[in-house]
């Protein structure tokens, strides 16, 4: 069995104008071959499910960087281990929820108080236009980044000194700091690779076979690990910037193109297995 495993910005979806019409004929056939074309992503559920009505897909989805599995239910013949059932969907989740790790950070608003503001208290005191205003997002994009459910994003308003105790002090605290363009962002040890053999393992089990063929594609750093462990590595080039490198050189490829013409220059050709 084959299975894709894509990251969506920048790789499914142009960068820009988040369009993925480059890929619309790919996609269908695809389908037909019976190939599922899984994403995996730093998005959230609420983000990833308009998504998914818009390509018309109905397979599994993997948010927030490896955070959670969402599984259609009865995707597969049985329920996986540990698996619980939310709005229809059998979900694993890998890291502790948001709740925990606002309320690490409320035990260190003492010390840091007006040093840092999160997403959910800028969601707090002015809604979505809140979010919007720091993040650049337009309004309803504020408002379904909001609906995190396994990290929470910092505004850090301090010094840069101040900020390195500030993230010390979190991660000793054992939090995974990461940072984005804008914010910081706290939360479990998550990892897309791990989550992408999850899930590889649940399709070999339900398949009884262990030879499923993994394509992973993808375009930033928090794609490497994925890209890694795959069978095949498909990296998408970026517009303004050097695409990752990967310690691997056996099926791997990194597209002429940029984006979601990238995406389709490079499945083609694994679909011919030249890659
Ligand atoms: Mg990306």
């Amino acid at each position: 069995m084959r299975l894709i495993f894509t990251d969506l910005d920048g790789s499914l979806l142009d960068h820009h104008s988040y369009s993925f019409a480059a890929a619309v004929p790919l996609l269908a056939k695809l389908d037909a071959l019976a190939v599922p074309v899984i994403p995996i992503t730093s998005k959230t559920f609420a983000e990833v499910t308009a998504l998914r009505d818009q390509l018309n897909n109905r397979h599994p989805f993997i948010v927030e960087n490896g955070a959670a599995i969402y599984i259609p239910s009865r995707y597969f013949k049985t329920q996986p281990e540990h698996a619980i059932l939310e709005n229809g969907f059998w979900v694993l989740r890998n890291v502790p929820r948001r709740a925990k790790w606002q309320q690490l950070l409320a035990e260190r608003a003492a010390d840091f108080g007006d040093e840092f503001k999160t997403f959910d208290s800028l969601y707090k005191d002015s809604g979505a236009a809140g979010v919007a205003a720091v993040t650049g997002l337009s309004l309803k994009a504020s408002e379904l980044a909001n609906q995190r459910e396994h990290s929470e994003p910092v505004h850090w308003l301090g010094s840069q000194s101040r900020k390195s105790t500030f993230v010390y002090r979190l991660i000793e605290a054992g939090a995974t700091v990461l940072q984005g363009g804008r914010f910081l962002n706290i939360g479990g040890d998550v990892d897309k690779g791990r989550a992408m053999l999850q899930l590889r393992d649940l399709y070999q089990r339900e398949t009884n076979s262990k030879d499923c063929e993994t394509l992973a594609i993808g375009d930033s750093h928090n794609d490497i690990a994925m890209l890694e462990a795959a069978s095949s590595a498909l990296v998408i080039r970026a517009d303004k910037r050097s695409p990752p490198t990967l310690k691997r050189s056996e099926n791997c490829y990194t597209s002429q193109l940029i984006g979601p013409e990238g995406w389709v220059e490079g499945v083609s050709l694994w679909l011919e297995k030249s890659l």
